[in-house]
């Protein structure tokens, strides 16, 4: 239809869907373009599964849908989706040994709201395949997942972040204009300030859980990410909304268009700067680089306001308190009897459980629903779980204080940039690497990752950006205005 192909996959999510609508491409040759670039780079370990037939199949429908102009708001443009999300066609593994060779019979909310919808009432994009990610979200490096790690785009060497490490290598080396990531402690923000791409994790509650594999089921939200904050826009606008028959914490807040407010002046807009995200512990390079976008804020009209969160620490344990006790609930449902997989040999119904379950889960997972089990158990019950939900509850607190006196939160997403593949031989450092996400998710708040620069090794440094309750809208003007100033986010990997 055109000869723009060779760089299709370097338009943004908006300009493909212009391109498509005005029929200048066709969804089909898009479908195909993304397809071969996919083939070409299985180095990276991003995806899990492709279905090239369906994937076209679906790009048919979008070309015949965009002839009759009935065409849904991103229609033929390509998403690729976390493996979390059951996805009717492709596998679902969550990562997980425990999933292998379990095909969903039914399309998460997410993304049937992407696709073309159940009641043909959807945004129309065409699903390239599924995302490699840790098993069951748990991990901050994609090392966790049963089908192997993913490499992070900017350098082989190196993790693309976790537990959304396909999500974002698969955005940052153009394998997919944009992927559907989940962010339970940090899983979006974090590989997007690791492949430097842009992400969003909204308010609890903004986009239904229905069909995503639960990890921890008061923190699990999914975002889009993409390469800038107008295409994440887009993603959310279709993909957040009421869904109160199918997920019960699903917010009664209608969907909103989170493009119309993209543009809004900066003048005046108050960013609190907590005092506890810039000490001890954060690297030089990203401290530059987050501080460098600050200033960059400041010329934009933005104020800086110092703030405290005093408990940022304290979300560490109380975290992996609160998350391994909802985890180790909500996998005692993958017994070898429901979905997936089961143990080849066992002496009776009883040894099929150990069995499976031994053989099934990956060691972070167990480490998980051994320590959830422990501190949910009678006599621990009050001194861990209790605690943490009361410490919950002061985090939460501490960030309504901070809103009295700004608008927005920036500071690091993470404290160091990516780092080596096999790196962190003790998963306690992983746990330590979540300090700046964990309050913002144990807070239910949207909070968001953009790319600010470049640190040691040349490799993307994210800024976060945490809003109060249901104000996605002000962060994605808040990301959008810097990208319109900067160009960090069009920086990309070599060679790819
Ligand atoms: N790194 C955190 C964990 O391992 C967060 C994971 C997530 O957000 N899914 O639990």
């Amino acid at each position: 239809m055109t000869h723009i192909s060779s760089d299709l996959h370097d338009l943004s999510v908006a300009d493909l869907a212009r391109l498509l609508r005005q029929r200048k491409v066709s969804a089909v040759e898009t479908a195909q373009h993304f397809l071969s670039r996919i083939h070409q780079h299985p180095e990276l370990g991003a995806f899990l599964d492709t279905q090239d037939t369906l994937t076209l199949a679906q790009a048919q429908a979008a070309d015949a849908r965009l002839a009759a102009g009935t065409g849904g708001s991103l229609e033929g443009v390509p998403v690729a989706h976390k493996d979390i999300f059951v996805t009717r066609g492709f596998a679902a593994t969550a990562g997980s040994k425990m999933l292998k060779g379990y095909i969903s019979p039914f399309d998460a909310t997410v993304v049937d709201k992407l696709g073309a919808g159940a009641q043909g009432h959807g945004a129309g994009m065409v699903t390239l395949g599924k995302l490699n990610c840790d098993e069951f979200a748990m991990g901050s490096a994609n090392e966790n997942s049963h089908y192997g790690p993913v490499k992070n785009p900017w350098n082989p060497q190196c993790v693309p972040g976790g537990s959304s490490g396909g999500s974002a290598a698969a955005v940052a080396a153009r394998l997919t204009p944009a992927a559907t990531g989940t962010d339970t402690g940090g899983s979006i923000r974090q590989p997007a300030s690791f492949c430097g791409v842009t992400g969003i994790k909204p308010t609890y509650g903004r986009v239904s859980r229905y069909g995503m594999v639960a990890f921890a089921s008061s923190l699990d939200q999914a975002g889009p990410m993409a390469r800038s904050a107008e295409d994440c826009a887009l993603l959310l606008s279709a993909m957040c909304g009421p869904d109160l028959d199918r997920d019960a914490t699903s917010l009664d807040v209608p969907a909103e268009d989170f493009s119309a407010h993209l543009n809004d002046d900066l003048a005046g807009l108050r960013i609190g700067v907590p005092a506890e995200f810039f000490g001890q512990g954060l690297a030089a390079d990203v401290q530059a680089a987050v501080e460098a976008a600050l200033k960059a804020y400041e010329a934009l009209g933005a104020k800086l306001v110092p703030i405290s969160l005093p408990r940022t620490e304290l979300s560490i344990p109380v975290y992996y308190i609160i998350a391994p006790a909802e985890a180790s609930s909500n996998l005692s449902r993958f017994d070898g009897v429901k979905f997936g997989f089961r143990a080849d040999q066992y002496t009776d119904l009883n040894d099929m459980y150990l069995q499976t379950r031994a053989q099934g889960f990956g060691d972070e997972v167990k480490r998980r629903i051994m320590i959830g089990t422990y501190v949910l158990s009678h006599g621990y019950y009050d001194a861990y779980y209790l605690q943490a939900q009361k410490i919950r509850r002061m985090i939460a607190d501490d960030f309504q204080q901070a809103f009295k006196v700004c608008d927005v939160i920036a500071g690091p997403v993470a404290p160091t940039v990516a780092w080596a593949l096999g790196g962190h031989a003790d998963p306690l450092a992983d746990y330590l690497a979540d300090i700046y996400t964990l309050p913002a998710s144990l807070a239910g708040l949207p909070g968001m990752s953009l790319p600010v620069g470049l640190g040691a090794g040349q490799m993307p440094v994210g800024m976060q950006l945490i809003g109060n309750y249901l104000t996605e809208s002000r962060l994605l003007n808040v990301a959008h205005r810097f990208q319109q100033a900067t160009d960090w986010h069009t920086a990309r990997p070599q060679g790819i």
